[in-house]
Order: C-alpha cells, then structure tokens, then sequence
C-alpha cells in the first residue's frame, strides 16, 4: 500500500497527492518517468535508471527539476516513509503547469515532480517465474522516439488490455516489416535453436531497458554472447526459449507466443538461471 506520495517537494498522504489541473503531463503526456526496483529496501541499479531519466529530461528539454543528490533522498525517503522492502519505485517528472498552449511556456514553470513507492506481494514474481507468461503480437503503433521514457503509454495500455483479453501477460509490439521491437513494458528476448541469445538493438523504435543493460553485464560475466539484431515473430515461435526484462519482472520466462508454446511450453532453463544470477551483478544500493 503506498501511504505517502512526494509531490514537488512534499510528503503528502496518499489521499492529499495531487497536481495541478493543467499539469502539461496530464494535458499532452508532456512528461517522462522512471521506474526502479527496490530489493531489501535498496534501490536496484539506481545509477542507470537515474541516468537514463537525465536523458529523458533533456531530449524534452525538460529542465532538471533537482540535483542528483536531492534525487537520492527523495528516493531513499520515499521508500522508508512507506517501508517497502521489496517493491517499486515510481517517479514521474512533467515539464509543469500552465494555461493550456501547445507550445512550451514562455515563462520559467517549474517542473511536476511525483515520487512515490509500492511494495510487491512476496514470492509473486518468483512464483509467476516459475510458470512463465504467454505473450500476444500485435502491431507497433508508436511514436518514433520510443528511446525516450515519456508517460504517453497509450498504445501500451491498449496493447496490454489486448492482451489481457487473451489471457497473456504482456503484449509484444511488431513493426511494419514482421520484427518484434520490443513489449509493451519490456524488452524482447529469444535464445535460438544453437543457444544463441538474441534481442534487438538499441536505437529510436525501443527502450534502452536498464534490466537489458544490466543483463548483458550478467552474460558478459558468464562469457555468454548477445546478438543484438531484429528478431521475427516466425523466428520467436520457433525459438527455444523467449523472455523479458523489466525493472517490474527482473527476467521473466515468455512460454506461449499467439498461444503457442514456446520451446517445450516451460520456462526455459538459461531464462531461469539468468533470473537467478541477476541481482548479483545489478547494482544495489548502499542506504
Ligand atoms: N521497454 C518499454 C517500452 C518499457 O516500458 C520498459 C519498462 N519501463 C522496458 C522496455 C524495460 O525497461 P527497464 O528494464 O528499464 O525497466
């Protein structure tokens, strides 16, 4: 239960959390936003996630709201104050309010921070591991900067409602030309028929996922290589094993594309392995 929600520099109730009603995040998903997972009560890979967001900001041109610094604090508040262990953090970062005008405000508006922390049911993510999730295709209707967190998640709310619809977890997004880019909150992975692992690579039509990064740390270590190339959904049904990243599911085994099995229809083996070995090559905070 989130008790306590920080609000352009407040710790405000839950029920009190608001912003304004011509917040340009509301008005034009004029906004971005990171989302952490919080292990033991320590952040994971707090570096990227808050490196990516100053990313984020400045390809909006979205001024940095405060010091990176400041940010930790809020962060490491934020979840004492609503004593997650483990769960996730949200934070959220508009370009401001002010009267409703397309283009930018000429004025210097402050921009709309929102921060606040949920803990996780225990054992839920292991458990759902332990099935794996089917996944649904459907086409990729975004936008052509995918590379940057902004909230307009549209076409992800509709693609994951889809989905549900079908009783799959997570919807995997294919572009014009038949390839897989990405999930609607996640990154795509397959592992071949030869073992090979492979995902597709970094530029505008996806996001740069710091589960993805971390993970290809995790391999490197494991003198595993990545292919970093466009994946087919033929190619992913005939894979032997598929999975996703995200701060949300760490690395969570894909037994059904479309409803149809996936390898042998379990969690794939290295999938697994790698879900286990992840967090001890993901940077964990110190308090
Ligand atoms: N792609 C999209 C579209 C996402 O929304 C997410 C999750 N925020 C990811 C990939 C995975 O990113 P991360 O590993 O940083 O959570």
């Amino acid at each position: 239960m989130t008790r306590v929600v920080y609000v352009n520099g407040r710790y405000l109730p839950y029920a009190e959390a608001h912003v304004h009603a011509e917040d340009r995040g509301f008005q034009f998903a004029d906004a971005v936003y990171e989302v952490c997972e919080v292990l033991g009560g320590c952040l994971v890979d707090e570096t990227r996630h808050m490196r990516r967001l100053a990313r984020s900001l400045e390809e909006l041109k979205i001024a940095a709201p405060m010091t990176a610094g400041a940010w930790s604090l809020v962060l490491r508040e934020i979840i004492r104050r609503n004593r997650v262990s483990n769960g996730l953090v949200y934070l959220q970062v508009s370009r401001g309010a002010g009267r409703r005008d397309f283009n930018f405000p000429v004025a210097q508006v402050r921009p709309t921070v929102v921060c606040l922390a949920r803990s996780s049911a225990a054992g839920k993510g292991d458990s759902a591991a332990s099935k794996g999730i089917g996944v649904k295709t459907m086409p990729d209707i975004r936008w052509g900067r995918c590379d940057i967190k902004t909230v307009m998640l549209l076409p992800a709310v509709l693609a994951k409602e889809a989905a549900r619809a079908e009783a799959a977890k997570e919807a995997w997004l294919v572009d014009a030309h038949g390839f897989v880019t990405e999930g609607a909150s996640s990154n795509a992975w397959i592992v071949d028929r030869d073992g090979r692992l492979i995902t597709r690579q970094i530029d505008n039509a996806i996001l740069r996922g710091v589960t993805r990064t971390t993970l290809i740390d995790v391999l490197q270590r494991q003198g595993l290589k990545v292919v970093e190339r466009p994946f087919t959904v033929e190619e992913a049904k005939a894979a032997r094993e598929a999975f996703v990243t995200s701060a949300t599911n760490v690395v969570m085994p894909v037994v059904s594309i479309d409803g149809q099995p996936i390898g042998n229809g379990f969690p794939g083996l290295l999938t697994l392995k790698l879900r286990a070995d992840f967090h001890a090559v993901a940077e964990i905070a110190e308090d």
